[in-house]
């Protein structure tokens, strides 16, 4: 972390579990324990535990992310929830892009800089996925794969809007497998993705750009992760569903 450029986020990505009355009483046990972060602290819900999600929070500064959007304003995708919904509602955050997303429901680089556009011009903050598979990572290719899913991801998006995205590096190895990238590993990923942004803009906007690593942090990993100078913030699934755990990472990053 480097705390003097950029925010340090910490975001909690619940994916499918949690109903809306369990989402109320996770977030209550997790308010008092980050009361006192030195960081942003979000949790990602599933859609429909977003109300509660918005109540519970209150009092606090847990922000809210959901966990995709659509790339139109309105109409007929049967099944989709429009940006502009989101942000009617409230909710500040968005997760574009995640592996499992693109994995299991066909999301491509183009589609994600469809709704990433769309997301920030509904004004919500997104914090977008990349990152290489197993296979990409034993051939070599790591800095090529991520670099064009930086680059198609921005494809139109202006340094004024960079600012209100934030960039999870979430090696796909290590999503919800226990295994972890090293800290050497995080780090020098996320410094290719600063670079790969220099070049897209320039050298201060890659500088203020947040970029958090996912895969695996938990409460044990995270303090060597967040040591990083690369290294902003955490993206945690498992983990985030575990107040204390969640906590324990947050307080790592408020060092
Ligand atoms: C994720 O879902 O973004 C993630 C990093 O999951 P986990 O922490 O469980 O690996």
């Amino acid at each position: 972390m480097n705390k003097a450029l950029r925010p340090a986020v910490i975001a909690g990505n619940w994916k499918m579990n949690k109903t809306p009355a369990e989402t109320s009483a996770l977030i209550s046990e997790i308010k008092p324990l980050v009361a006192n972060a030195d960081c942003t602290v979000i949790v990602g819900v599933p859609f429909v535990d977003l109300s509660e999600a918005l109540e519970a929070v209150k009092g606090s500064k847990i922000g809210v992310a959901a966990q995709n959007c659509h790339w139109k304003e309105s109409g007929a995708f049967t099944g989709e929830i429009s940006p502009v919904t989101l942000a009617g509602m409230g909710v500040e955050y968005v997760i574009l892009g995640h592996s499992e997303r693109r994995q299991y429901f066909g999301e491509t680089d183009r589609s994600v800089n469809a709704r990433l556009t769309a997301a920030l011009a509904a004004g919500l903050k997104v914090i977008l996925c990349v990152g290489e598979t197993r296979e990409e990572r034993e051939s070599g290719i790591t800095a090529e794969v991520v670099r064009k899913q930086i680059k198609l991801a921005l494809q139109n998006i202006t340094g004024e809007q960079l600012k209100n995205i934030i960039v999870a590096y979430e090696p796909v190895w290590a999503i919800g497998t226990g295994l972890t990238a090293t800290a050497e590993q995080a780090n020098d990923v996320c410094a290719i993705i600063r670079a790969c942004t220099a070049e897209l803009y320039d050298n201060a906007a890659a500088q203020r750009l947040t970029i958090q690593y996912g895969g695996s942090m938990n409460a044990k990993n995270a303090a060597e992760l967040l040591a990083q100078p690369n290294v902003d913030g955490g993206l945690i699934g498992g983990a985030s569903l575990v107040a204390a755990d969640f906590a324990a990472i947050a307080t790592a990053a408020s060092k």
